[in-house]
């Protein structure tokens, strides 16, 4: 890993011509020199721009695999769905995974015949997947962190002759591999960590048969959800610095995680780097890293809104992975977690600083 982390800071250095530019120039033109057909490396933006090959080469780097960019995560995710179902067959998504999934699916893949079933992401661990073409899975959920075995999930899928999705945004391809652990594409919404400014919608689709990899870029370029080239770049500037913002937002969840778990305030606190979390032993094994997600669980939604409007160093918001730390009461949504359960993304204030506030606010 540390040898791919490099290669992605460097990734342009080989092919720097005396006088160019060491960052990454951002290309807006929709068209390109074209005297004629043959041989162009970029035709129309459309179908690839040098922005977008720029970042899918740092992202094909992290991933090992062919990346294809997408304008948002659900646009990677929609893509992937599309070019895998057909009418009459079946997919298997997380009934606790990211909602837009399933609103999607339910809204429009059943309607063109795909049989939409929805199961718990523990019952993974126990399902049968016969009769399934499409298992989609999301671990840790989002927003439970509950944790399933990839590679044993990935095995039952194939011998019952279905595909296997991951949506690997929680942990990034740097603490989960899950094309190592036998899944036939991952899907990210690089909107979180990866860009973690708050700034840029992006997601990817990756995978390493490049039969269906084709299919996913004809979807993109025939849908015309092709991302836009600052977004590129913003993602490109942002995975130089991703290694180093997990690095302290990761540690900085761990420190904050203990202390929550020990508060009196805290009615329940899940986080997969605690030993006595359920989700801890498989999380060992099958991830880099333990996040820099939090589930908190405080007294009831009163209790849990004073707190986030009292912490002047969380940001009350929807997303995570930013630089910011954010703090959000998911049942606000309609997920199924308690009236006080808020979920927590540490960003990288210095821990102390962070931790201050937060005791705080809880006091
Ligand atoms: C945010 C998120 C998405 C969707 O990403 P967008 O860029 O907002 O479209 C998908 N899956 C998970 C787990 C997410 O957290």
């Amino acid at each position: 890993m540390q040898r791919r982390l490099a290669d992605v800071l460097h990734h342009r250095s080989a092919g720097l011509e005396k006088g160019d530019p060491v960052s990454l120039p951002l290309t807006t033109s929709t068209s390109f020199h074209l005297p004629d057909v043959q041989g162009a490396p970029y035709i129309y933006a459309r179908n690839g721009t040098p922005t977008w090959a720029a970042v899918e080469a740092q992202l094909a780097l992290l991933e090992d695999a062919e990346v294809v960019g997408f304008p948002s995560g659900m646009g990677a995710i929609s893509a992937a769905l599309f070019a895998t179902l057909k009418a009459g067959q079946r997919v298997v998504l997380p009934s606790d995974g990211y909602y837009v999934t399933r609103v999607l699916s339910e809204g429009f893949l059943a309607p063109l015949g795909v049989d939409v079933v929805q199961i718990p992401t523990l019952d993974y661990a126990t399902a049968d997947f016969s009769g399934a073409a499409v298992v989609y899975m999301e671990t840790p959920s989002n927003p439970g962190l509950d944790v399933v075995d990839i590679a044993d999930v990935c095995a039952r899928a194939h011998a019952a002759g279905a595909i296997v999705i991951v949506d690997n945004t929680t942990m990034t391809p740097l603490m989960q591999r899950p094309l190592d652990l036998g899944a036939d594409l991952v899907v990210a919404a690089d909107t979180k960590a990866p860009a973690g400014h708050s700034d840029a919608l992006f997601g990817h689709v990756a995978g390493r048969n490049s039969a269906q990899m084709a299919r996913v870029r004809d979807w993109r370029r025939l849908s015309g959800a092709v991302p836009g080239s600052m977004e590129a770049w913003l993602l490109h500037r942002g995975l130089e610095t991703l290694e180093v913002r997990l690095e302290r937002m990761c540690a900085s969840a761990a420190v904050i995680a203990v202390r929550l778990a020990e508060h009196e305030a805290v009615r329940a606190l899940r986080y997969p780097g605690l030993p006595d979390d359920p989700a801890h032993a498989l999380s060992r094994r099958q991830m880099q890293g333990f996040g820099f997600l939090i589930g908190m669980t405080l007294e009831n939604a009163t209790v849990a809104e004073r707190f986030l409007e009292r912490c002047p160093y969380l940001v009350r918001s929807t997303s995570f992975g930013g630089t910011h730390s954010a703090g959000e009461r998911r049942a606000r949504w309609g997920d199924a977690v308690p009236e006080g359960f808020v979920r927590l993304s540490i960003g990288v204030e210095p821990v102390e600083a962070l931790w201050g506030a937060m005791a705080e606010a809880l006091r």
